[in-house]
């Protein structure tokens, strides 16, 4: 900032500024990108021998977030979050991603720095580089991230592959997502609820962390990796739409069934305090609320029991919640005394829509 000139805006630097500031803050140097940022397209070193994994997801103002309702860095981190997931969901390694935008008029150059920051953030965490975009003029603000990742072709793990009398797994707790954007709709975000960089302040601690979890989800990458490193998951997919939903994915390209043990399904802590408060059939959350970005993958139980007991395993925490049934498309849901479950409206629209959030 120069005296008396004021900020310095989007409008100040322009396109080919912008993508300047872009470069020289977040190209990473890196002996498998032979060109990132600057030239027409980015040139990239794969390992020999892996298959080549790539993804894409887009975030739209108004559709899938609002800017009131989250702040720059966690709008930064989620953008890159779920296409790291959608890696992970292969079992593979994600590397690479380019990360496009379309700014609308008037948008501020500190927001784009604290969204890069939430990028870079992540990124450096699982050693993703970036190696290109696009920007453009759009009538709202418009995210999209693509991630390039690789994986040896035998490790890669579909949703195609899941059979009769396998068991079905998760990651981890469900259902602090959708209870975060719950928490988000009826109290709001505060402007001092989390500092630039996303550290939660005040004394609602909980409440935030269950936000934060919906704001800027975590995508479980040494999970996936570890998953297809045991070689005997059959199916595997990240949960973004709901787990029902979601393992209703792995079951048509499977053409199988499932049987859920509702009672099984993890939650955590924080969620088994708040969620009655929040929702009157809290364990629908967990069953129907998306966004949680675990993985759900299905394997034989002793061939999973044996990967398990290795001595490199024993730290990865997976819960069994159900088992392949051979009629395709059929769903069940059981309770601890195998009654049948039956979810709330609000769950079966959840399920049935397959619905991707706002905040
Ligand atoms: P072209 O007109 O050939 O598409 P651009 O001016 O759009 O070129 O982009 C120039 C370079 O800047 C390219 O390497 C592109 O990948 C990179 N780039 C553009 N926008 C972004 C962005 N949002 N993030 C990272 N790199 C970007
Ligand atoms: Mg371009």
């Amino acid at each position: 900032m120069e005296w008396g000139m004021g900020k310095t805006e989007i409008k100040d630097i322009g396109e080919f500024g912008l993508i300047q500031r872009i470069r020289k803050t977040y190209s990473k140097f890196s002996d498998l990108v032979l060109c990132g940022i600057g030239d027409d397209a980015a040139s990239l070193q794969f390992p020999a021998e892996h298959s080549i994994l790539v993804t894409t997801d887009t975030l739209i103002e108004d559709v899938h977030f609002t800017r009131k309702g989250t702040i720059p860095y966690f709008l930064g981190v989620k953008s890159l979050a779920v296409n790291l997931s959608d890696i992970a969901a292969m079992g593979g390694i994600p590397r690479f991603f380019l990360l496009s935008l379309g700014i609308p008029k008037g948008l501020s150059l500190s927001f784009v720095d604290r969204f890069f920051q939430g990028v870079s953030q992540l990124a450096e965490t699982h050693d993703v580089l970036l190696v290109g975009g696009d920007i453009t003029a759009a009538p709202k603000l418009i995210i999209n991230g693509v991630v390039m990742g690789h994986c040896l072709p035998d490790q890669v793990i579909y949703r195609k592959g899941a059979r009769t009398g396998d068991h079905i797994f998760v990651t981890g707790p469900l259902g602090d997502s959708a209870l975060g954007l719950e928490i988000l709709r009826r109290r709001g975000l505060r402007p001092r609820d989390f500092s630039v960089r996303g550290e939660a302040r005040g004394k609602d601690g909980e409440l935030l962390g269950l936000m934060r979890h919906h704001l800027a989800p975590t995508p479980q990458v040494l999970k996936g990796r570890k998953i297809a490193e045991l070689a005997c998951a059959t199916a595997m997919i990240d949960i973004s739409d709901g787990l029902l939903a979601d393992l209703g994915h792995i079951m048509e390209e499977s053409q199988v069934g499932a049987r859920v043990w509702v009672d099984q399904v993890p939650r955590s802590h924080a969620f088994e305090k708040w969620a009655r408060l929040y929702h009157p059939r809290s364990m629908d959350l967990a069953l129907a609320g998306g966004e949680d970005y675990e993985l759900l993958f299905t394997a034989p139980r002793e061939a999973l029991a044996d990967a398990l007991s290795r001595p490199e395993n024993v730290d990865l925490s997976i819960h069994l919640i159900g088992q392949v049934t051979p009629d395709p498309g059929k769903l069940s849901l059981l309770t601890k005394d195998q009654k049948p479950y039956s979810l709330s409206h609000l769950g079966y629209d959840h399920f049935r829509g397959f619905t991707r959030r706002t905040s």
